[in-house]
């Protein structure tokens, strides 16, 4: 299947799977995961939560990153816990888990 993803120009190319996940970004703008089908409106494109940090020139996962600004209803003292929950559940820190992609640019 062809997709076309937007991706940012300084992102970092996809490593393989199952190296260490470099934050390109690549994964949550072809699909979404179990945890923004669960708690985050569906639209087309990326998912609403992957967020470019330009310091770091790499993306990251914003319901990690700040849960709350994503789930209004999350009080601000649960925001940590919830962090915890979602890396678990996106499997934060275990490495690549997104396969293969041919990667075309201009
Ligand atoms: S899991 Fe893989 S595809 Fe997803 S951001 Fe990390 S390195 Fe990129
Ligand atoms: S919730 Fe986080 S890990 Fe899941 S698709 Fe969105 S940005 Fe990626």
């Amino acid at each position: 299947m062809i997709q076309t993803l937007l991706i940012h120009a300084e992102a970092p190319p996809k490593p393989p799977q199952g190296a260490p996940c470099n934050g390109c970004g690549i994964c949550c703008a072809a699909a979404r995961c179990p945890v923004a089908w669960l708690f985050l409106p569906r639209g087309s494109g990326a998912c609403a939560a992957l967020e470019w940090d330009g310091s770091a020139r790499r993306y990251r996962c914003g319901m990690v990153a700040q849960p709350a600004h994503y789930l209004r209803w999350l009080p601000r003292r649960w925001e940590g816990r919830a962090a915890r929950w979602f890396a678990y559940r996106i499997a934060a820190g275990r490495g690549c888990d997104f396969g293969a992609v041919e990667v075309a640019g201009d």
